[in-house]
């Protein structure tokens, strides 16, 4: 039986890298070489891999009660890791609904917003707004309010419409941000004030857009695009599924930006990025909206997994060490250090937000999975750095456990790469 791999051209993709255990950033590989960790596997690891906390939590947890259904049960773990997300979230979210990745997240957050127009009895509110560059999953209804691209062509016809507000997309030493939040923000205004009556909810992805190569805005910006929706009464609904648990070097995003989503998507990180879990917060008003004699009114969504008490005891041993130890605070200012070891020539649009540094490779060709980026890729691979640019952004997104000698060792890897010269003619072999 073929192992068919995710977001993956089969035919010509490289064997995979058989890894035979990680610690801290490391991957140690079969043969026993080392890969650096320099993207936290996908964004999901905050301590380091096969951490000995989490480790023992799924241990003993495993031995006492492996999993239950959540109707109509509960159990010491899903109590025990809400409380402790108490203390995490924002106050104004007291209700949190539990399911097992990122796009059932999503999902459960657009389905709840639906569902709070109809309860309210204003179906007319019923479509989404999103933002240019955006990405919420992979499933249906999230890609549906995403930018569309190669991964989404397939699917176009059953995908519903969702218009898209600019992006003010931002960067060190950018001097037309300004301008650029202006004509989003003018954007957004008039198509409110012709449709804004229809639109239940918006959808993003608060500082910082993962998928479409860590695109950067600023918190003036968000707290400006809340203000306009709360004029027309439409929620907001944040995907911190990439950017929660101290990705940009606070907590949360809606920390850092000083904003108050009414719905809120956790997934990733949660867990320490040691099994999958996945939950859906929102506020008091939308909870009371599903309450009523009558169960059509309740929210009739569940997956099967939801609150399983193996991954709630690796959660909140993750969630409690992320309390005691906010180490995720540190990597800005080494990201900044260390960013003077790239050849600023090379690159465009140097970016950070926390854990993460962004930069462009100067090149025409920009397109995921182009020729370029697997040769990045390749190339950094070999130097024994997991590095996975999107299209031409090559980005750091390390677990907060990284030493600066090991973030020191990646920077130095790409200043390597980059001064190649034979990189900028290589690429535009194949797409995908
Ligand atoms: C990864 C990601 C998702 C999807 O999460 P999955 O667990 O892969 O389904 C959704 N939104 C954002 C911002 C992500 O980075």
């Amino acid at each position: 039986m073929r192992i068919w791999q995710p977001f993956t051209q089969m035919q010509t993709a490289s064997a995979p890298l058989k890894v035979r255990s990680a610690s801290g950033a490391m991957l140690i590989l079969e043969d026993g070489s080392h890969v650096l960790d320099c993207i936290a596997s996908w964004w999901t690891n905050v301590h380091g891999h096969s951490h000995p906390a989490i480790a023992e939590a799924i241990y003993k947890q495993a031995l006492s009660l492996e999993h239950v259904m959540l109707a109509g049960f509960t159990h010491e773990p899903i109590e025990r890791l809400t409380a402790c997300l108490e203390t995490m979230l924002p106050k104004h979210l007291t209700s949190i609904f539990y399911s097992d990745n990122g796009s059932t997240a999503i999902e459960t957050g657009m389905k709840m917003a639906l569902q709070y127009w109809h309860n309210l009895r204003q179906p007319e509110k019923c479509r989404f707004l999103a933002f240019q560059g955006g990405y919420h999953g992979d499933t249906v209804g999230a890609m549906s309010v995403a930018e569309r691209s190669v991964f989404t062509k397939p699917f176009e016809p059953v995908l519903f419409a969702t218009p898209l507000v600019p992006f003010a997309e931002t960067w060190e030493g950018d001097g037309d941000v300004q301008t650029k939040e202006a004509a989003a923000l003018a954007w957004l205004d008039s198509y409110l004030d012709q449709n804004g009556r229809h639109i239940a909810a918006m959808l993003l992805e608060p500082l910082v857009q993962g998928a479409s190569g860590m695109r950067m805005c600023r918190p003036e910006f968000l707290r400006a695009v809340h203000a306009k929706l709360a004029e027309h009464g439409i929620l907001v609904i944040y995907d911190e599924v990439m950017t929660g648990f101290g990705r940009t070097g606070a907590l949360l995003a809606c920390q850092k930006a000083g904003t108050q989503p009414d719905i809120l998507c956790l997934a990733k990180g949660l867990s320490g990025g040691a099994l999958p879990l996945a939950a859906t917060v929102t506020t008091e008003a939308i909870f009371q909206a599903f309450c009523d004699e009558d169960v059509s009114k309740a929210l009739l969504h569940g997956h099967t997994y939801t609150g399983n008490p193996i991954v709630c005891a690796a959660a909140l041993a993750s969630c409690q060490m992320l309390c005691e130890n906010p180490a995720y605070e540190k990597l800005e200012s080494w990201h900044r250090d260390l960013a003077a070891l790239l050849p600023h020539d090379k690159i465009e649009r140097l970016r950070f937000c926390g854990g993460i540094c962004a930069f462009n490779y100067k090149t025409e060709e920009a397109t995921y999975g182009s020729g370029l980026s697997l040769d990045l890729k390749r190339e950094f691979l070999s130097r024994g750095f997991l590095i996975r640019p999107i299209g031409s952004c090559i980005y750091l997104s390390p677990s907060y456990c990284i030493s600066k000698d090991e973030l020191r060792s990646a920077y130095l890897a790409i200043a390597q790469v980059l001064e190649q010269p034979q990189l900028a003619t290589t690429g535009s072999s194949s797409l995908l």
